[in-house]
Order: C-alpha cells, then sequence, then structure tokens
C-alpha cells in the first residue's frame, strides 16, 4: 500500500483524537517522516511518498487503532494526515449531522475539526446543566461591540464550543416556525412543502408519528418535557383568562402558532439529546471518520483554477496560537464543508479572501472571492425579562426551590429523582413552557413567551441562568418566584453583522448584534408589549394567589418611554444567530451561497450551518439548523428523496 507523506495512512487513522490527548499509532508517532510532514505544508504534497511500516499494527487490522502513546512530540505531528473528500470544520450541530450521514455508505473519508473540547463532561446531558455552561470552558464566551443603541452595551452572545457545539449548549426546545417562515426565504426548493418532509424524517418522537406532522425511527429524539411545577399550570390557566387558546403542539403546521403550551425538547428521556450524541456518537467507529477536537481552523487554502478560487484543504491549530499551524488536504473533487457556526464561519471565510472586496483590502486579505454579504444580515432572537416573587405562603415552589435549599445545597431529592428516573427539576431547562401571540399587525406571532418558574436576579435572561450557575460559589440566596422571558420570535433588524476586527484568527470576530435597528421600530414594540401582557397575566386571577412583588423592570416603569430605556438597558439574547452567510441567488443583494449552500464565486466550497438561513424562523434555530444540515448531506451524495406518501397538512393562507 502506498501513500503520500500527507495523504498518510488511512488505514491508521486515529477515529477520535483529542489535538492534546492524542491516541496515536505508535508507527505514526515515531515515523520521522510523519514528523516531517507535520511540518511541511500543502505544499509539501507530492514531495515523496512512504510506505507504510509494516509492523503498524493498525495497517494489519484494517483500520481501528488502540493504542496510545503520549509524547511532547505530539503537538508537533500533524493530526488529520492524508486526504479527505471531505472536510467538515466545526463539528457543532450542522458539524455533527454531516459526519454521521456522509460516512454511512463507508466510500468517503471525512475529517472533522473542532476547535473545542469533546463531550464528554456530565452536565453537558443534564438539562438543568445548562446553567453552567455559560461564560464556561465550553462556550466561546463572545461579545457584541458597543451597541450604541442599546445604551452603549456589550452584548453576551452564548456559542458552544465542543462536540456537538451549541445543540450541547443550547435550551433544548424542538420549534420548526411555520409553513410560512421558509416560504417567505423565497428560496427554490427551500419552501415549506420542501423542508417540512426533513422536519419529519429528522424526527423520532417519543409522542408517535403524526401524518405531515411528527415522525419516528429518525435521528433526532423529541419528548414533550418532563417536570411539571404547578407554576406552570397557573400559567396555563392565566394565560387562558387573558384570552389565550390552548395550543396542544405548536410545531404542527395544520393550525395557527399562537397559543399557549408545552414547548417540546430535543431530549432523550429526560437527558439532552445533542447532535453529538444522537448523529456522530453513533458513527464514530466509522474507519472513515476522523474527528480531531481542539483543533481550530484558521483559514481555508485556496487555489486559483480558472480564474476560480477552488479549496485545497484547510489550516488549523491546536489549542493555542504558540502551536504549530497543520494542514489538512483534499482529495481531487473533494469539498470543505463550513460547519463553523453564524460567527465564525463568516469570520473563517473572510480571513481566507472570501467576503466584501472593500473590507478584506482594508486588511490587507487578497480578495478571492467578492462577497459584499458575507457576514451581513446577522439576525437573532431580542429578549427581556419581566419577573415577580412570591407570596411567603407559596415561597418553595420555584424550580430553583426544587433543586437548591436555601443553605445552598443541592436537593438530594433532585438528585435522586434525576438520577434514578430522569425526573423531576434537573430534566428542565427551565423555559420548555409558554405562548406565541401576536401583539402587533404582523400576519403571523410576533412574541414567544418562555414562561420559567423562577424569579430573576437580574434583568438580562442568559446572565440570571449563569449567576444561578454560579449559585453555590458566590453563596447568593435565590427568591422563590415567577418570570416572563419575552422574545421578539421574528425580528425585523437586519443590521447586525460580523466583521474582522484583526486578520489573527484567534481573536474574536467583530459582531454586531443590531438588536432594535428596524427603521419601524417592531422589534422594540414586540418586547414593549410583551413586558405589558405579561403583567397583565401576572395580574390574573390564577396568579392571585401566587403574586407577591413585581421585580423586573419594577412597578416604577410605567410609561411607553419608560419601558423602552429598561428595554434598551436589558435587552438580551434568545441565542439564534442565523443569516451571516446567507443563501441566495443574487450576490449584490446579500447572498453568500446558493440553494445547494455552495459559496458563490468558488469551487468545492460550502458553508452548512445556521448561518445560511436567510430569515430567521420564528422558533428556536436547532431544528432548521439539522434539517438544513440533512437536506445538505443528501445533496452532496447526490441522494433524492421520496415524496411522503401522504399530503402535509398546511394551514390556510393568512392574508397579511
Ligand atoms: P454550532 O452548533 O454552534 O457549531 C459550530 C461549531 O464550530 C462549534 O462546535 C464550534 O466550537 C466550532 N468552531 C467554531 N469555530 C471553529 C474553528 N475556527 N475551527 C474549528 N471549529 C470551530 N436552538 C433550539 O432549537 N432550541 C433551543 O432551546 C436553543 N437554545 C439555545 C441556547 C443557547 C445558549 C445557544 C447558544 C443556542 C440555542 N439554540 C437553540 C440555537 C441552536 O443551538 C443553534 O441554532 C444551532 O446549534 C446552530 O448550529 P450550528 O451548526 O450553526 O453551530
Amino acid at each position: 500500500m502506498q501513500s503520500s507523506i500527507l495523504s498518510g495512512v488511512p488505514s491508521c487513522t486515529v477515529r477520535k483524537l483529542d489535538s492534546q490527548q492524542q491516541l496515536r499509532p505508535a508507527c505514526l508517532t515515531a515515523s520521522p517522516l510523519n514528523r516531517h510532514s507535520a511540518q511541511s505544508g500543502l505544499s509539501s504534497v507530492g514531495r515523496g511518498h512512504t510506505q507504510l511500516p509494516a509492523a503498524c499494527p493498525a495497517s494489519r487490522a484494517g483500520g481501528r487503532v488502540r493504542q496510545s502513546l503520549r509524547t511532547r512530540a505530539q503537538v508537533f505531528d500533524n493530526p488529520a494526515p492524508g486526504q479527505y473528500d471531505y472536510i467538515i470544520v466545526g463539528g457543532g450541530t450542522a458539524g455533527c449531522v454531516l459526519a454521521n450521514r456522509l460516512t454511512a455508505d463507508g466510500t468517503k473519508n471525512v475529517l472533522v475539526l473542532e476547535a473545542g473540547l469533546p463531550n464528554g463532561d456530565k452536565i453537558v446531558k443534564i438539562p438543568a446543566g445548562i446553567t453552567r455552561l455559560f461564560q464556561s470552558h465550553l462556550d466561546w464566551n463572545l461579545y457584541s461591540n458597543k451597541q450604541d443603541q442599546l445604551h452603549a452595551r456589550q452584548v453576551y452572545s452564548p456559542r458552544g464550543k465542543l462536540l456537538g457545539g451549541s445543540s450541547s449548549t443550547n435550551a433544548t426546545l424542538y420549534h420548526r416556525g411555520t409553513a410560512q417562515d421558509y416560504d417567505n426565504w423565497g428560496i427554490e426548493n427551500w419552501g415549506a412543502r420542501d423542508v417540512l418532509d426533513w422536519f419529519i424524517r429528522c424526527e423520532n418522537n417519543d409522542n408517535g408519528a403524526v401524518t405531515g406532522i411528527h415522525g419516528i425511527g429518525g435521528t433526532m429524539h423529541v419528548e414533550n418535557p418532563r417536570y411539571h411545577n404547578e407554576l406552570h399550570d397557573v400559567f396555563f390557566e392565566a394565560a387562558k383568562q387573558y384570552g389565550l387558546k390552548h395550543n396542544p403542539d405548536f410545531n404542527d403546521w395544520g393550525t395557527q402558532q399562537e397559543g399557549y403550551g408545552e414547548f417540546q425538547v430535543t431530549q432523550e428521556k429526560g437527558e439532552r439529546a445533542d447532535m453529538y450524541r444522537q448523529y456522530m456518537k453513533p458513527a464514530e467507529g466509522r474507519s472513515n471518520l476522523t474527528v480531531v477536537t481542539q483543533a481550530k481552523t484558521l483559514k481555508v487554502e485556496m487555489e486559483h483554477q480558472g480564474g476560480r478560487p477552488v479549496a485545497r484543504g484547510v489550516h488549523f491549530s491546536t489549542r493555542n496560537p504558540a502551536n504549530p499551524a497543520h494542514q489538512a488536504e483534499l482529495k481531487p473533487g473533494g469539498e470543505v464543508l463550513m460547519c463553523a457556526g453564524a460567527v465564525h464561519t463568516p469570520q473563517l471565510l473572510q480571513l481566507s479572501g472570501i467576503g466584501g472586496a472593500d473590507h478584506l483590502r482594508k486588511f490587507g486579505i487578497d480578495v478571492l472571492s467578492d462577497l459584499p454579504g458575507m457576514g451581513r444580515n446577522l439576525q437573532d432572537h431580542p429578549a427581556a425579562i419581566n419577573s415577580f416573587t412570591m407570596r411567603e405562603e407559596k415561597e418553595g415552589i420555584s424550580v430553583t426551590d426544587h433543586i437548591y435549599r436555601k443553605s445552598g445545597q443541592i436537593r438530594v431529592r433532585a438528585l435522586t429523582n434525576y438520577a434514578l428516573r430522569r425526573r423531576g427539576p434537573l430534566t428542565t431547562t427551565a423555559c420548555d413552557h409558554g405562548a406565541f401571540m401576536t401583539t402587533q399587525s404582523q400576519a403571523q406571532p410576533d412574541l414567544q413567551i418562555r414562561f420559567a418558574p423562577a424569579s430573576a436576579l437580574v434583568p438580562d435572561g442568559v446572565e440570571t441562568y449563569a449567576m444561578f450557575g454560579r449559585l453555590k460559589e458566590e453563596g447568593k440566596k435565590w427568591p422563590s418566584g415567577f418570570s416572563f422571558q419575552l422574545v421578539a420570535i421574528r425580528p425585523q433588524s437586519r443590521d447586525g453583522y460580523v466583521q474582522l476586527r484583526t486578520t489573527d484568527p484567534w481573536d474574536a470576530p467583530d459582531l454586531s448584534i443590531g438588536y432594535f435597528t428596524d427603521k419601524r421600530g417592531e422589534d422594540i414594540a414586540t418586547l414593549r408589549n410583551g413586558v405589558q401582557i405579561a403583567r397583565k397575566m401576572a395580574k390574573m386571577d390564577a396568579f392571585r394567589d401566587y403574586l407577591k412583588d413585581e421585580v423586573w423592570p419594577g412597578s416604577h416603569v410605567q410609561t411607553d418611554g419608560e419601558l423602552d430605556e429598561y428595554l434598551k438597558g436589558s435587552v438580551h439574547s434568545a441565542n439564534a444567530l442565523i443569516g451571516s452567510c446567507q443563501m441566495g441567488s443574487d450576490v449584490s443583494k446579500g447572498a453568500v451561497v446558493d440553494s445547494q449552500l455552495r459559496v458563490h464565486g468558488a469551487k468545492n466550497l460550502r458553508v452548512i450551518d445556521a448561518s445560511v438561513i436567510p430569515i430567521i424562523p420564528g422558533a428556536q434555530t436547532g431544528a432548521a439548523t439539522v434539517m438544513v444540515a440533512e437536506r445538505a448531506a443528501a445533496m452532496i451524495m447526490g441522494q433524492t428523496v421520496p415524496k411522503p406518501n401522504e399530503p402535509a397538512r398546511f394551514p390556510e393562507p393568512v392574508a397579511a
């Protein structure tokens, strides 16, 4: 068997590597040729060929390598030697889907480079563990630049940094949005009828299949929340008294999205069912999949062919800037698949010479493809808090009370209930009940209410979660209460962006979150209306025995002007970044990828993650990202999907 220096030794490939704890076959680690290859670049390919050492046990075993050897030299060895049919940049939500699908038939060699850690932390599995993941070592700790329209605040934007990406740090809510959301994209083959079938195919719904709505046997596990708090019933009753109808299934496109109810979750028997666990883990034993963690991609290697930039591979580095850069190389005709998420994908492409020409030139970067829309059109769901404390006689019933004692010790009951039955307060991310409402004249709901049976210590919902995660260390007391997180679920602001701050790939990009930049002020109006509606709900008879005081914004905040000031000072992320490499056909209108997710003007390069979604759906964005990745995998593999036997149910068109 012959192989070039970098094409390496396919049968000796280590299945899953943490680049700092690489399990390397002795034959590779010891080989001076391999050490040499680590220091050579893509340009060195073809410099020579070498024979796989006959003594390498993996070569005889035909794949699996179980030996381990840790030496300092490992850092200098290229953990991704060889050539790959597909290099997946980012082992997050979309990256995990692709890793599974593209290796399934065994014909393609796939490399995944993930900047974060492997997915081994127990806290990730426990839904309530989300509170410990914010601002942690499993998070990118991104902040926007100063937002003038938000009192010059820098808004925190959590993003998962581990295998599974943000699906491993998210709130697990399973929402697709509505049929109208996808028809509004206006992109051929991505309308509601095209995507619904994929949502259903991906799904393994605990409640069973429902024709045209839910599927079973797919990879993505969906179930109803398993934790019940009496405050959920109180909220439902208050919503009813307010005039809302019960919505038994927010993902049923045959009915309207309005109403109150339970939000389904991507969990499996009370454990987080992230995309690592569901898609990548089952594929880890495949000999044609190599996964390297703590491997940060620095740049896509492009070369000109017939006047067109063509992806050849990527440069990546392990753990920190002091470590040497390695290269991973594509086989002829192979593709680089960008799955680094809505912030890092546009940053990396800009560093690689693909982006707005003026912007790139400012940084002295050669322009390979002038795409003015790169990094633009970033959208997110802005959120606000309306929170209340509880009357003394009802104290102790919030989810926070169910998890912690007053002393700050975690309750044994919560632990055993979770350990033995996967039930109780540790199975919830505390926002899995709520409502959708239309508060203005839009054709679709503009407001999502996420009801939390817990009070908020600060008016920033994300920060309040993070504080709860640090409760033990900080010794804070958490008052009983309940909160409404108001989310502008179909925001109109489009001024968010991701641009370069420096040319150093280790630096965070210049991120502008762009909340409240829509000209008509609809987004802030949605949140203002949301606070007013939540206040009214809290005053409904249902809450009479529970409500004590309003904490946020506080009863002194009453006029529209006062409410707007509160919102500008506290609006935070509901964590749905999309749009920064938007799909579309017209580059002059900001399109970055075509409807096959190929980067305009480039070859062998696609973007497959949340950044291609052109308009934010009225839903949390994890399900849509999985749907995009599943469809992309089928496109890449040239598969077609038969149409469903029975027609999907769609709502009557709503007059705009
Ligand atoms: P990600 O899943 O973020 O994956 C990107 C991956 O790329 C990460 O693993 C990252 O470490 C890696 N990466 C980045 N840069 C590099 C680099 N240079 N080199 C190598 N690797 C790199 N959605 C829902 O549906 N329901 C929810 O309840 C929900 N709640 C959320 C709560 C939070 C706190 C967050 C952060 C998100 C939430 N979302 C939710 C949104 C949803 O999780 C995301 O839309 C989805 O995960 C995005 O998938 P992605 O593949 O685009 O990016």
